[in-house]
């Protein structure tokens, strides 16, 4: 088959020839249809710092945002069929530790993510263990489905608990208006925020994150910005009711604390470059702040969620519209050069060799 591998340390990837995978007993063989740039495919393909001290298996093939078709499945496997459509929760788990039999696998001690662990979906087919291949509607559109992944981490950072208040007439600022933040923006909305605020340097994705539906747009880079003051200006001195942290920025970060209310929550998903400055007292403490560390997205509540968002046909134009690019798989490289540049917000990929 085809496949897009990481052969070595170093950047960049290579369109290969390799042999076909084969499902184990409690596994899947997946055809697959369609897949989608995140973030840790560039960082995979450029090499860079986390990439070399992360990736322990080289070759490799990479990418891990899928849909697809069941083609085979192992002898043990009893809640799927060949011809279901699926994609893939990344995590895959060992079920057996703290995390795990307390109820939070997705933060399991020994988790393996797909496309940096084990062989990823830049390929004719992947394999999947039963418990990751998450059935779709076979009606819904490969590019959205692909795109389950990054909507879940969306939902995840704004509903972190099963009993957290939910968004019903609260305002929410989102910062980072990258593919996860544009789909909290329009999740945010739907879920009867009163106002949505975002934040975000990039142009093409400020229009974006409009078309969202965020209600103001800030751009923390223009001169004279002062985006804290004016989220204040707009929620009568009181500040948002939930943050969440989406660009990985020192800056956004420091922005989310600074227009909490106080007792608001903030949820943090971006991941930083090392350690940065905070000011704990007034950002957290004297606030009381509720602070939720967000990795991945809830097996599987989140995935319950994002099928209900789903199915409601307003959500998934909306979402469509973050896709700025469709290319064949081979076009790989080129995709790569649109994520880097800034140029795109999601890259689809078609199962075109
Ligand atoms: P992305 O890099 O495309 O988006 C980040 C956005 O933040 C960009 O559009 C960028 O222009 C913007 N930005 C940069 N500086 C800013 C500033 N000072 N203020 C406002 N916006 C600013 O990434 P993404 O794919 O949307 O993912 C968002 C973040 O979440 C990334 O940091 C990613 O590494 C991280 N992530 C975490 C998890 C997890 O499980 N915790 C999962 C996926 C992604
Ligand atoms: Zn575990």
């Amino acid at each position: 088959m085809q496949a897009f591998v990481k052969t070595d340390r170093a950047p960049a990837g290579q369109l290969l020839s390799v042999p076909e995978p084969r499902a184990k007993d409690d596994e899947v063989r997946v055809a697959v249809k369609a897949s989608s740039i995140c973030g840790t495919d560039l960082h995979i393909w450029e090499w860079n710092e986390w990439a070399r001290s992360r990736v322990k298996r080289i070759p490799m093939i990479f990418g891990h945002e899928l849909s697809g078709e069941v083609v085979d499945v192992g002898s043990r496997v009893r809640s799927l069929r060949v011809g279901d459509h699926v994609s893939a929760e990344t995590h895959i788990v060992d079920g057996t530790c703290y995390p795990c039999r307390t109820g939070r696998m997705h933060i399991c001690e020994h988790v393996e993510v797909l496309g940096v662990d084990r062989d990823g979906v830049f390929a004719e087919y992947v394999v999947l263990p039963e418990m990751n291949a998450w059935k779709n509607d076979p009606g819904l559109d490969p590019a959205l489905a692909s795109m389950q992944e990054p909507l879940g981490n969306a939902v995840h950072s704004l509903l972190p608990e099963d009993n957290i208040e939910d968004l019903a007439g609260k305002n929410v600022l989102v910062t980072g208006c990258g593919p996860i933040g544009l789909l909290a923006i329009a999740v945010a909305k739907l879920l009867g925020a009163r106002q949505v605020f975002a934040s975000e340097v990039n142009p093409l994705r400020i229009g974006l994150a409009r078309k969202m539906g965020a209600d103001l747009v800030l751009n923390p880079a223009e001169p004279e910005a002062r985006p804290a003051r004016t989220i204040l200006d707009a929620t009568d001195g009181n500040g948002v009711d939930v943050a969440v942290e989406m660009s990985g920025n020192p800056g956004g970060l420091k922005l989310a604390f600074e227009a909490l209310a106080p007792g608001g929550r903030v949820s943090l998903l971006g991941i930083f470059d090392g350690e940065i400055p905070l000011n704990v007292d007034d950002a957290i403490i004297f606030k009381a702040a509720r602070v939720h560390g967000i990795y991945g997205r809830r097996m599987f509540e989140t995935w319950f969620q994002v099928k209900g968002l789903l199915g409601q046909a307003a959500f998934r134009e909306k979402m469509a519209q973050i896709i700025t690019h469709r290319l064949p798989m081979r076009e790989i490289p080129r995709a790569m050069d649109l994520m880097r540049s800034g140029e795109a917000a999601k890259v689809s990929l078609e199962a075109r060799w």
